[in-house]
């Protein structure tokens, strides 16, 4: 069965959402109290209608609880994305997922019982600023405050080694999962492969130890 979701808020975050999830063939309720916006939609999504999620009668009507997956992407207005993520939660939605605008909107949504949270500008700022930092870096993808899996391009320092001579799990307590090589991705790769120059390499572990490795093999900026 096809996984059904409601996008709340039609702003640049939950239209974003709502363009991708269809063009992927999903079924997608979009909701907004701007009747505008909704219109923008109406072709692009299954339904999409206007309403005022912070009144559970609304919510009630929509039958928002057969839904799999509700994002609440409302914008500026924390109160009204709160409202509406503790009515959405006292329904029994099932999975939860609300944009946050700052820490302190975030730590009430978690405490409501948000299922995710998320930052889309400050974690895509973190994003592009650590691919600024460093040559090597090509994409960075946070797994926990402590650590990420990030796509190292290979050094110079590394051209013809092979895993065992870099000996990177020993000696900086990261793992290399897979490497990227031309349109090839190599998956767990043995310890004898050698690293050619333009192998994408992805590396799973805490950040310190990345970082260590990355300032000790990596090509100075
Ligand atoms: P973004 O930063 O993602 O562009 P916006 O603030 O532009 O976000 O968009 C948020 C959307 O949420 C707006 O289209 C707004 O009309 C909608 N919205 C705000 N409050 C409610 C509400 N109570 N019910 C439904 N939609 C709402």
């Amino acid at each position: 069965m096809k996984k059904e979701f409601a996008v709340i808020g039609l702003g640049r975050f939950g239209g974003s959402i709502c363009r991708t999830l269809a063009q992927e063939g999903m079924e997608v309720l979009a909701i907004d109290i701007n009747e505008d916006r909704v219109h923008e939609f109406s072709n692009i999504v299954s339904h999409a209608v206007v309403a005022d999620t912070t009144d559970e009668s609304v919510l009630k009507g929509l039958g928002i609880r057969n839904f799999d997956h509700v994002i609440v992407a409302i914008g500026d207005n924390i109160q009204s994305s709160i409202l509406t993520t503790l009515i959405l939660k006292e329904l029994g939605v099932g999975k939860i997922t609300v944009k946050a605008q700052n820490d302190y909107h975030e730590k009430v949504l978690l405490k409501i019982g948000a299922d995710h949270v998320v930052h889309p500008e400050r974690d895509m700022g973190k994003r592009i600023a650590n691919n600024m930092i460093s040559n090597n870096v090509l994409d960075y993808l946070e797994l926990s405050d402590e650590h990420s899996i990030v796509e190292l391009m290979a050094s110079s320092k590394m051209y013809g080694k092979t895993l065992i001579d870099l000996d990177i799990r020993a000696k900086y307590g990261c793992n290399i999962v897979a490497i990227k090589r031309s349109n090839d991705i190599i998956v767990s790769p043995l310890a004898m492969e050698a690293i050619k120059e333009g192998d994408i390499l992805i590396v799973i572990g805490a950040d310190m130890n990345i970082d260590r490795l990355e300032k000790s093999l990596g090509d100075k900026v």
